[in-house]
């Protein structure tokens, strides 16, 4: 029996709607109180920085096309943002976050969440645009690969400009024979030299941080994701594929593939470690990765380290959420946004105290011709045409 699948755009891990509006649901979203940040400033005096470098966000979920103050505030802050689409298979995650008429939309597959995230991008004034996705779960049709390459290269030519692969491949898909379809499966291989064909970008989030093979440590803040979704803890599943192999096969697509550009999503799953990830960052030119969702971890190291790894690393690092705005979101949803970028731009700009998973840290104060490339310069390299400049930012798709 083939269970009910649905197919939604989520974010590596989940929000849920409660009655109070927005809380905190998984280990991901980083939730700055409306009060905190960082000591001695405030949110609009941090606000005005992280604007004044006309910001990227290269990894948001963006669901609500008629939320015309989200778009506003995208103005507002000079800010611009990749609105990711995700396929997923998760009905008890999805459920929980959204109504049950949403969930009947986005059992119905890929297409409704295409069309609705390309309405997004119409409604952005040039201020989203759309990192697209394939279905995965459909490998075993026999003509699986040169149907998704015919809708990614329909939704590149719609203005797409990235590709989006999620931790399903290494940690949920099976084949036949019981094993685990693996990110760098042979099937996949032509999906990706078109994308580089396309000279679009790959973005990855692959495998996830250390706690999911780990034994529950209560008090670590990023073991509540796990708990509430057993499913994706991998420490309940010791037969799946290690965080290490999910990971090796990560460096083999960029190994086959050096031309594919490849941004490594939450820090390429390596959030713990900096010389994990210098180390894929000297090896694989062609390997980038993104912020989403993991500073708590990334400031957990030595902080002289963290500043050293992004001096030198400057050109390879780019700035991004996982932020999500679901359909008919209240108006906390866009204090969240903005308390975030707040508290991020405390957090590498200024030497002030931060607060983060309830821990505080002292920001980083890069200097700012690296804060003008993780912020701004290295989206524009890394995902080319995340700002358009021509006027096929109205298009059709
Ligand atoms: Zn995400």
């Amino acid at each position: 029996m083939k269970m009910l699948r649905f197919i939604v755009l989520v974010m590596a891990t989940s929000l849920v709607l409660s009655a109070a509006g927005l809380r905190k649901a998984g280990r991901l979203m980083a939730t700055p109180a409306a009060a905190w940040i960082a000591e001695g400033q405030n949110v609009e005096q941090l606000l005005r920085g992280f604007s004044s470098i006309h910001p990227v966000d290269v990894h948001a979920h963006v669901f609500d096309k008629d939320n015309t103050a989200f778009f506003t505030m995208l103005k507002s802050l000079d800010l611009h943002v990749v609105d990711i689409l995700v396929a997923g298979d998760d009905p008890g995650l999805w459920s929980e976050f959204a109504t049950p008429a949403y969930v009947d939309r986005y059992s119905k597959g890929l297409d409704p969440l295409r069309a609705d995230a390309f309405a997004v991008v119409r409604s952005s004034g040039g201020r989203a645009v759309l990192c697209t996705t394939f279905d995965p779960y459909k490998f075993r049709d026999p003509e699986f690969a040169e149907r998704a390459i015919e809708q990614l290269n329909k939704d590149f030519a719609g203005g797409a400009v990235a590709v989006k692969i999620w931790k399903n491949l290494g940690m949920e898909i099976r084949k036949a024979d019981g094993s685990f379809l693996m990110p760098d499966d042979p099937i996949l291989e032509p999906i990706y030299n078109d994308i580089e064909k396309h000279h679009r970008t790959l973005i990855a989030h692959l495998a996830e941080p250390d706690v999911c093979w780990q034994p529950p440590d209560p008090n670590n803040p990023e073991l509540s994701y796990f708990r509430e979704n057993p499913r994706w803890y991998m420490y309940l599943h010791p037969d799946y594929p290690s965080k290490k192999a999910i990971l090796t096969a990560r460096d083999h697509i960029l190994e086959r593939n050096p031309k594919l550009r490849f941004v490594g999503a939450h820090m390429g799953s390596m959030e713990s470690d900096v010389d994990q990830i210098a180390e894929r960052l000297d090896k694989y030119p062609n390997f980038a990765v993104e912020t989403g969702d993991r500073l708590y971890e990334l400031m957990s190291q030595p902080r002289e380290k963290v500043m050293a790894f992004l001096i030198k690393y400057q050109d390879r690092v780019l700035y991004g959420t996982d932020l999500i705005l679901p359909r008919g979101a209240k108006k906390g949803a866009l204090d969240r946004f903005r308390t975030t970028y707040a508290r991020d731009w405390g957090l590498f700009a200024t030497d002030e105290t931060v607060e983060l998973e309830g821990r505080k840290f002292r920001g980083l104060k890069l200097p700012e011709s690296v804060l003008r490339k993780l912020f701004h310069d290295n989206a524009l390299k890394w995902v080319p045409g995340v700002i358009r400049t021509d006027s096929a930012s109205n298009n059709k798709s």
